[in-house]
């Protein structure tokens, strides 16, 4: 993608410091954002602050006030928000019945209550400025059902509904609501599940990765800057008719 169409403006990435985070804030610098890196952990973060210029900011997303003070300090560094992605997520997976009720908890703040609490701490930002975009990285697993991970999948169908609410309710501002569903990327998150493959089955670590490359219809990971690019593409002003859309990436399927 060559231009510097988003000079100047400024992008919020959450989850900013690893995989598809870490790869939005690169193609967003790219294109000329000032981009905010936010989470848990400010070493991953500032290692990629330092090769994109930007800004970046502990802030754990299932806290409330937090995520305000964190917002606050990102607008004190770089001006409005013009572009919201709210990516940070954390994976986890069991059978139903074994499903603790703290997993379902935990995954639900990570994933969806964390989303709402960023989506309304920019939401004054997003609505009072010109071509301003609220992106969540949702999954597959927000559009299908997806067995051992009901939790995951529950939390992700929710983030959809969130955004095709949104969409709608705002679809006569200059903001567009959108969600991108990837299929299984190739990022720490994957190599968690590769992890959690070994221990339980005790398969080895190829045979496990071999395991889910092959629940990509292409039968490879996706790479994480094939969700960057969506995410770029979805911030230029000549994408402000997409509004409302789950777009899937996952290497060909009929999600
Ligand atoms: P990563 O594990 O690399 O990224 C997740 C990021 O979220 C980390 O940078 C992590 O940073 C951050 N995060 C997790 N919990 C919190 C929290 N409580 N507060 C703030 N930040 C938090 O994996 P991916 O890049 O793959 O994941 C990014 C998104 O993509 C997730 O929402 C995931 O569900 C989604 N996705 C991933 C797929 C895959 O196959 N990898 C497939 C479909 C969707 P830290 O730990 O420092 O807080």
């Amino acid at each position: 993608m060559q231009g510097r169409w988003l000079e100047g403006r400024h992008a919020l990435i959450t989850g900013g410091g690893t995989g598809i985070g870490a790869a939005c804030a690169a193609h967003l610098h790219a294109a000329g954002a000032k981009v905010s890196l936010l989470g848990r952990r400010l070493e991953p973060l500032e290692k990629v602050a330092a090769i994109t210029e930007g800004k970046a900011i502990s802030c754990d997303v299932t806290d409330r006030a937090a995520i305000e003070a964190a917002f606050n300090e990102a607008r004190a560094a770089h001006g409005e928000i013009d572009y919201l992605i709210v990516n940070a997520g954390i994976a986890d997976s069991a059978p139903f019945h074994k499903t603790a009720r703290e997993d379902w908890d935990r995954v639900l703040a990570v994933n969806l209550t964390g989303a709402f609490d960023c989506a309304q701490a920019a939401i004054g930002d997003l609505l009072t400025g010109e071509d301003r975009r609220l992106i969540f990285i949702a999954s597959v697993a927000g559009l299908r059902g997806t067995p051992y991970a009901a939790h995951y999948a529950a939390s992700k169908h929710g983030l959809v509904g969130l955004m095709r609410s949104l969409a709608k309710e705002y679809a006569r501002k200059s903001l567009t609501v959108n969600a991108i569903c990837p299929g299984f990327v190739d990022t720490p998150m994957t190599d968690q599940s590769v992890a959690r493959i070994q221990e339980k089955t005790g398969r080895s670590e190829e045979e496990g990765r071999a395991a889910i490359e092959a629940l990509n219809a292409n039968g490879r990971l996706v790479h994480p800057d094939a969700i960057a690019t969506q995410v770029l593409t979805l911030c230029l002003p000549q994408s402000r008719d997409t509004n409302g859309a789950a777009i899937v990436i996952d290497g060909g399927s009929d999600a």
